[in-house]
């Protein structure tokens, strides 16, 4: 079973997710807990949290079908300790706005070194970070998404994703979201059935696909290892239908949330149907 949705608004409140996603007849869902353009956020009133999981239930969303993403603010990898330390503090909150919505995952950019630090430590500290912020929460899995590799971005090879899980303690609570668009503009094809079953050969070998928790489901505007990051309707980029058949076929997609990033939120609810169609064609 395919549970595929998109990156709604939550504007008017968190409580009203729910009822956007399941307006474009989405069985999936991705939600920002907070302004992600902003360091701070008000505390979820109790009001709010119990509106969003009665409105999470009545549309018959399960929590482990939601995907929230986190601030594109942190970065987990800051070379300077006060900027990093902020960032983990931003992180932690995140993880705890997750659960008091009774959410189970929280997908985020492992983060940038900004040409200051080598690729390894950047990658040691998002995992010393990620541990840190494990251990102050309890139920949330931290979901690491994959990155086009823009300017000095981590976690567009897969080596950067396993050297990340590698230092993870608590590997029960780490796992991985794939983006279609970050994965091709990071030069992994996936436009054909032999380069799709490579592509993904090589996830398996590299992470496991035990990790995977979630995918991004985004065509491209950018092109094959450009390490450029633009989304694009499904069908309408460099991408085209293809992988999106390919993905709908692929057993390793069940029962995870897919969520559409892509540019024309006025297209979703035909996209979410293309896509359900794609499933069997
Ligand atoms: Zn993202
Ligand atoms: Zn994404």
């Amino acid at each position: 079973m395919k549970y595929i949705g998109a990156h709604v608004s939550t504007s008017g409140g968190v409580a009203n997710a729910p009822l956007r996603a399941k307006e474009i007849g989405a069985k999936a869902f991705a939600l920002f807990t907070k302004n992600q353009r902003q360091w701070r956020a008000k505390d979820l009133s109790e009001k709010e949290i119990t509106t969003f999981k009665k409105n999470l239930d009545d549309c018959g969303f399960k929590p482990e079908h939601v995907l929230p993403h986190d601030s594109y603010l942190i970065n987990l990898a800051h070379p300077e300790t006060d900027k990093r330390q902020k960032s983990l503090a931003a992180f932690i909150d995140e993880l705890e706005r997750c659960e008091q919505l009774g959410l189970t995952k929280l997908n985020f950019h492992p983060g940038s070194t900004l040409r200051q630090i080598s690729d390894e430590e950047g990658l040691n500290l998002i995992a010393q970070a990620i541990n840190t912020a494990l251990a102050k929460t309890s139920t949330v899995t931290a979901v690491i998404e994959n990155t086009a590799g823009q300017g000095s971005n981590l976690g567009h090879r897969f080596e950067h994703l396993k050297a990340i899980i590698d230092q993870i303690e608590d590997k029960s609570r780490i796992g991985i979201c794939l983006d279609t668009c970050h994965t091709f503009a990071a030069g992994y094809d996936l436009r054909t059935p032999e380069t799709y079953a490579q592509t993904m050969q090589e996830f398996d070998n590299i992470v496991g696909f035990s990790y995977l928790k979630g995918m991004h489901l985004n065509d491209a505007k950018s092109t094959l290892g450009s390490r450029v990051d633009r989304h694009h309707s499904i069908g309408q980029g460099n991408l085209g239908l293809e992988p999106f058949r390919l993905l709908m076929q692929d057993p390793h997609l069940d029962n995870i949330p897919l969520i559409l990033e892509t540019i024309d939120d006025n297209l979703w609810a035909e996209e979410i149907t293309l896509l359900y169609n794609l499933t069997a064609a």
